[in-house]
């Protein structure tokens, strides 16, 4: 039953952007330093312009747009947005314009994220906040459709139950891994934002009848906003796939107290912590997601919630360019 119904996920319109799976490499000196079995999901390592968790997204979102006909997309972010950079890119391979309306935090610097879409040719909207967002879209849509076009609106973050489903398929891309391996995991921890990408795995790894807990390390909501947010998305994803399994408030959990001043603000344990697991593994951070998501699971470790000697994932959603848009501000810690 639990089978069948993991089946139309993988049936499910995809429009192939990234070649997968991502690596899955073991974390040997973190591993030992903090007592536990570290795995890292390079979802940071894709053939898709410097890739991230957008990308597994973008493959079921881009197939939605292609399928309804459209020729045209618009979506929104922070300028230092990973999901408006992927989203170019996927434009751009499935043969579609690319309209990205972006906002502070952040500005609008031919650096890090922008100058890659600036390269992909995707059209820059430069707003001066979010709010001002959902009626620029609405406008845009309506010029962009007076002039013939055919307009598809992915949601920031790419977070629609379509998006959802990138990260429900990865949920058995990563028990492959691991079977491969001879171990399964017992947390997968990652940086949570609009939701999605925490939706697609908890949704996932229920599907599969595998008992894996996914810790979200929210970078700018609190608790229940976030599992608001999650829960809210997990429940369209059913609705699409027309699947019916319970989903319990305690398979949803998010913390919270790794946000550090809020979203996109770069604090000194921040950078500490990217140069620390640069140091340690080689491994480049995120100064808005992955730092803080690392930091979390870290302070989570050492203050015993999850257990020493666990086989643990830290999934690496991406965002390597944002360190390159944020120069100035890292810079200050290092
Ligand atoms: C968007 C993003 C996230 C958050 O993912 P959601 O699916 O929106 O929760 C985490 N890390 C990076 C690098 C991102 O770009």
């Amino acid at each position: 039953m639990v089978k069948s119904m993991f089946w139309k996920a993988l049936n499910f319109p995809r429009f192939r952007l990234i070649t997968l799976p991502t690596p899955l490499e073991k974390a040997k000196n973190l591993s030992k330093e903090l007592n536990v079995e570290l795995y890292i999901k390079r979802d940071d390592v894709m053939d898709l312009a410097l890739g991230g968790n957008k990308a597994r997204k973008l493959e079921f979102l881009i197939a939605d747009a292609l399928s309804k006909g459209c020729d045209t997309v618009i979506t929104r972010g922070a300028y230092h947005s990973n999901h408006a950079r992927l989203t170019a890119a996927a434009a751009r391979k499935a043969g579609l314009e690319a309209h990205l309306v972006l906002y502070p935090p952040g500005e609008k610097i031919s650096q890090g994220n922008i100058i890659l879409e600036e390269l992909m040719g995707a059209k820059i909207h430069p707003l001066e906040s979010p709010e001002e967002a959902d009626g620029y879209i609405e406008n845009l849509k309506k010029e962009l459709e007076a002039e013939g076009k055919k307009v598809y609106v992915i949601p920031g973050g790419g977070a629609s139950a379509y998006g959802v489903l990138g990260y429900v398929v990865a949920a058995l891309e990563l028990l492959e891994q691991f079977y491969s391996i001879g171990k399964m995991p017992k947390y997968v921890v990652h940086a949570t934002g609009t939701g999605a990408t925490q939706a697609g795995l908890v949704l996932g790894f229920k599907l599969l009848g595998a008992d894996v807990k996914v810790i979200g390390i929210s970078i700018s909501r609190t608790v229940e906003e976030e599992k608001e947010r999650v829960r809210n998305l997990i429940e369209e994803t059913k609705k699409l796939l027309e699947v019916d399994i319970e989903v319990k408030d305690e398979d949803i959990i998010v913390r919270d107290e790794y946000r550090f001043g809020g979203y996109a603000v770069i604090s000194k344990e921040v950078v500490d912590t990217m140069k620390y697991v640069a140091r340690m593994e080689g491994l480049i951070l995120d100064p808005v997601y992955t730092a803080k998501a690392m930091y979390g699971l870290i302070d989570l470790i050492k203050r015993g919630i999850i257990e020493k000697e666990s086989v643990v994932t830290f999934l690496h959603t991406g965002g390597t360019p944002i360190v390159f848009q944020k120069v100035e501000e890292i810079t200050k810690y290092l």
